[in-house]
């Protein structure tokens, strides 16, 4: 890739067709509409203008260092996202932003309960996303999205199961399709380890949802072993620390998973130093499938044509290398045919 110009390698991810695999509702929504949405609830901060609100949704690698910090970013936009038809609306620009960007398959991941606050239900959250990404399916037929439900693990394990059945509960899969098509654990690793959530995970699959895992961003490759054995998920979020355990990439390997691989959002909250010293080589040589994601374009200030280019100049990666990561992560996806809306 090294003699084309910036433009001319844009061009070519485009043709590509991308898939995201990793992009939260939360730190993708648009600030411009946030913006608006904090007029009209009268509960803009006097004097704050929009440049200065915009920073307060975007991580400053001055002021923040930790995954803590990281997750800080999240609270503006939760004031705005607890009603249906700002969720709708928002989904629907997520997804068009996406879709400008070149990805062809999208799953965007929420976690329900925590848009609950002014009285919605589960499925009404579900729905309202649903219903906003379903705008962009039908203007673009070959876009594809679902959605990954999320349980936040300072929660517990037995509200994610409540979230589970109350999911599922009310997903008829032939006559009702909500697009739920993976269910996931995030927040702080340390104080709640996948022990914790075996229950949940066993469930999940039992209900048909495929199973990812956000682990290894803040926690040691011993807690990925114990996401990997004691929750069976089919991909893992960000795993950096699996690189530090020869075995443990084998087994990853072995058992097929693939890891969901966040590059700026890994150096903004402290899991790496520089991208250069991002794992993503390492992972690929122990023949690991890779997905780049972006995790949360607002608050990481990207997107995914951004995190191709990233990888292209930090690992020098050739026109065949980013044909067969853009392969792996659309080949990863839980998205198929009940993506089509
Ligand atoms: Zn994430």
């Amino acid at each position: 890739m090294k003699n084309r110009s910036r433009e001319e390698r844009m061009e070519f991810l485009r043709s590509l067709g991308l898939a995201d695999l990793h992009r939260h509702f939360d730190g993708a929504v648009r600030p411009e509409t946030l913006w608006g949405l904090s007029q009209k609830y009268y509960s803009a901060i006097p004097g704050l203008d929009f440049e200065e609100f915009r920073a307060k949704l975007t991580y400053n690698p001055k002021t923040d260092r930790t995954l803590l910090d990281y997750l800080d970013k999240f609270h503006i936009p939760l004031q705005y996202t607890q009603f249906y038809d700002n969720i709708q609306s928002l989904a629907t620009e997520i997804a068009e932003d996406a879709y400008a960007e070149g990805i062809r398959t999208l799953e965007l991941r929420i976690n329900p309960v925590i848009h609950r606050r002014a009285g919605l239900t589960t499925r009404q959250v579900i729905s309202a996303v649903r219903k906003g990404m379903r705008e962009t399916i039908r203007a673009h037929p070959d876009f594809r999205a679902g959605i990954v439900a999320i349980a936040m693990r300072s929660h517990g394990g037995n509200m994610a199961k409540i979230l589970l059945r109350e999911v599922i509960g009310e997903l008829d899969r032939f006559h009702n399709d909500l697009g739920v098509v993976g269910f996931d654990i995030a927040g702080p690793e340390r104080p709640f380890p996948p022990v914790l959530f075996i229950e949940p995970f066993k469930l999940a699959e039992t209900m048909g949802l495929r199973k990812t895992v956000h682990a290894g961003e803040d926690e040691g490759p011993a807690r990925v072993w114990d996401a990997v054995e004691m929750l069976g998920p089919e991909r893992l979020g960000h795993a950096v620390s699996a690189a530090e355990d020869p075995k443990l990439l084998k087994r990853i390997a072995a058992d097929g998973i693939a890891i969901e691989v966040c590059l700026t959002s890994n150096v903004q909250t402290g899991a790496i130093p520089r991208i250069e010293d991002h794992p993503l080589p390492k992972f690929l040589d122990a023949g690991v499938r890779c997905a780049l994601s972006t995790d949360n374009p607002t608050v990481s200030g990207t997107n995914l044509l951004q995190e191709y280019l990233l990888a292209i100049d930090a690992f020098g990666l050739s026109e065949s290398d980013v044909r067969a990561l853009a392969r792996m992560a659309t080949e990863a996806s839980f998205v198929g045919r009940e993506g089509r809306g």
